[in-house]
């Protein structure tokens, strides 16, 4: 078929949604595009050769300008649905720093916006949101998590020091003790509550009354019962929830909205006199294969203004939100250097005789009605005994079967009925890729939910995007683990029907997944490049050390309009940092580790 570089676009989700910032030239280079500026990767790796010593490794490419620029999308999607509705309360962004804590991020945010808040889940988060706002005290600092009476003394130096904090109350002895330890006025207290609603996802199980954070029904009474007692109402300004990260349902955001605002009407009605706000917490997701509705941000911001906008006509409160996620993950792309390439089946035969017996053998195996009856097929072939009479009769028939093999995948797809085998293991037997490549990482440190969540991240290769990908590929990293690998492609949904030169379906009106992705020409890959894009969110902080392999270096690009820039921020962590991280303190030669301390 004639290949156009809209099908390459198509397959891995270049050019839209979440992957807006790249593209390919026509030479089927990907490129990334910031404002005006376009650049091949290609020419980032130049860049990177010139400007730092780390030219032949894997890196994690971060780019600030994609933190500002969705920034800037939420911020603009809160204004358009409050515009729309008349709403009159206004919208406050804060940043849940846990999702990425790295310097480059935070001294982003702040300087994105001049009132962006923080969030803090614990006394350590606290501690390093206080020294990055220690001259921006305006900024909201919202102080979730479990807080014992250490924790809530330093909160008080904090309030002291004239920081603008947000208290909230996830139980009723930190009630308790903040008010024994704290004072009546200077900051601001939260409910913190369950949300009672049942929603989709991984982290839908932050939903529900079994949720794990927060105040079950009977504590929010408990707890009003203790402020009322204190003369200490005046304090709560805010209703807080969080209902979990990665929601792909916009319905669930009506519900949960719905929900929020039927108990702030409650808690207003109920005394809280000085209640001004809804933090809805996380939950805006990233469209990490390419699933989701275009517009789902947009839509989002919607669903909140109008919900509160029926619900609560005459008071309308301040709308926050603590999207973390949504506002990091397009800021990190880990680029693979490749090592080697493998391949399951031979390149070739050895004995024209014996491959010609062996090819006569498979040829009733060819004869199949129905997608189940090509499985079956499939599985009485791989059934047989493999012949180990000589190494080269063991060779000929792998080489035939693999030749076998692409002629059953070719046929499965052509009967209508394949669809309803997708599940079958013999399904994913006969869509196995029959390569695999090196690459020189690991998944655990540098894409962690991969193993973790089994968190998808596209894959894509930096070159030959303009050609018919050849085949799928699994992508192993460097660790003793076999969890660690890349093996897996959420085909876009798509009504036309795009194919590898051997046959696999990369293309499907309904979601389907292969276990490898696609790659242009395997001849380019025992030393190339591959990004996982949409890395920016959780994995620096989740991140493993398997095998003591630790992080990669980190270089930053930007662009001012006019010129690329690239520099080296931290380099790739040593082997004796990362042997002291496991109590062995050994001078390794040549390690800048032992150099950096003298
Ligand atoms: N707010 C709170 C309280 C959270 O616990 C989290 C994440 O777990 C977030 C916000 C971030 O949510 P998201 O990953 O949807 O950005």
């Amino acid at each position: 078929m004639e290949w156009k570089i809209e099908n390459s676009k198509l397959v891995y989700g270049i050019g839209k949604k979440d992957l807006s910032y790249l593209d390919i030239n026509s030479e089927g280079q990907l490129e990334l595009i910031l404002g005006d500026g376009r650049i091949s990767f290609e020419d980032i790796l130049d860049s990177v050769d010139k400007n730092t010593e780390y030219c032949d490794a894997s890196f994690a490419l971060r780019i600030p300008q994609l933190i500002t620029k969705q920034i800037k999308k939420l911020i603009r999607s809160f204004k358009l649905a409050r515009e729309e509705f008349h709403y009159k309360g206004a919208y406050e962004p804060i940043y849940p720093i846990k999702v990425n804590h790295s310097p480059f991020v935070i001294e982003t945010i702040i300087k994105a916006h001049p009132t962006y808040g923080f969030e803090s889940g614990t006394k350590s988060e606290f501690c390093l949101i206080k020294e990055a706002l220690k001259d921006e005290k305006h900024r909201l600092i919202m102080c979730n998590g479990g807080k014992d009476r250490e924790f809530l003394k330093s909160i008080n130096d904090a309030i002291k020091e004239g920081y603008n904090v947000c208290i909230s109350i996830e139980s009723e002895q930190e009630l308790i003790d903040a008010l024994d330890i704290l004072p009546r006025e200077g900051y601001q207290l939260a409910f913190r509550i369950k949300p009672y609603v049942t929603l989709h996802g991984h982290w839908g199980a932050s939903s529900s009354r079994n949720s794990k954070f927060g105040l079950a029904i009977g504590e929010l009474n408990n707890v009003i019962k203790i402020l009322q007692e204190n003369k200490a109402t005046h304090l709560i300004t805010t209703l807080h929830a969080h209902p979990g990260s990665q929601l792909t349902v916009l319905d669930d955001f009506v519900e949960y909205a719905t929900f929020m605002a039927k108990i702030y009407r409650l808690l207003y009605d109920n005394g809280m006199e000085n209640l001004k706000a809804i933090n809805f917490g996380g939950g805006m997701p990233i469209d990490y294969d390419n699933r989701l509705d275009e517009k789902f941000m947009e839509k989002y911001a919607r669903i909140f203004v109008e919900v509160l906008s029926k619900e609560l006509k005459k008071h309308q409160p301040i709308i926050m939100t603590e999207s973390g996620r949504a506002i990091t993950a397009l800021s990190t792309i880990i680029i693979v250097k490749t090592i080697d390439k493998y391949a399951v089946f031979p390149d070739g035969y050895f004995d024209k005789e014996i491959m010609e017996s062996i090819s006569k053998e498979s040829d009733p195996f060819k004869d199949a009605k129905s997608a189940s009856e090509v499985l079956k097929k499939w599985k009485a072939w791989e059934k047989r005994k493999i012949p180990f009479k000589d190494l080269q009769e063991f060779n000929d028939y792998e080489y035939i079967t693999k030749q076998l093999k692409a002629f059953l995948r070719e046929k499965f797809y052509s009967f209508k009925d394949f669809t309803k085998h997708l599940d079958d293991p013999l399904t994913t037997a006969l869509l196995k890729p029959e390569y695999t490549i090196q690459g020189n990482f690991s998944v655990f440190n540098s894409i962690c939910d991969l193993v973790l969540i089994k968190q998808y991240f596209p894959t894509i290769p930096i070159n030959n995007l303009h050609v018919q990908p050849e085949t799928i590929v699994r992508l192993l990293d460097i660790t003793c683990d076999s969890d660690g690998e890349v093996a897996i492609y959420n085909a876009p949904i798509s009504k036309e029907k795009l194919y590898t030169k051997d046959h696999f379906l990369l293309t499907y009106e309904r979601p389907y997944s292969l276990g490898g992705f696609p790659v242009g020409d395997m001849d380019e890959f025992k030393d190339s490049y591959f990004v996982v894009p949409l890395a920016g969110a959780y994995q620096d902080i989740i991140e493993f050390d398997h095998n003591l392999l630790g992080d990669l270096p980190d270089i930053v690009i930007s662009f001012d309009g006019k010129e690329w820039q690239t520099a080296l921020v931290n380099g790739a962590q040593t082997i004796s940092s990362i042997l002291a991280d496991v109590g062995y303190v050994i001078e390794i030669k040549d390690d800048p580790y032992f150099d950096q301390d003298e």
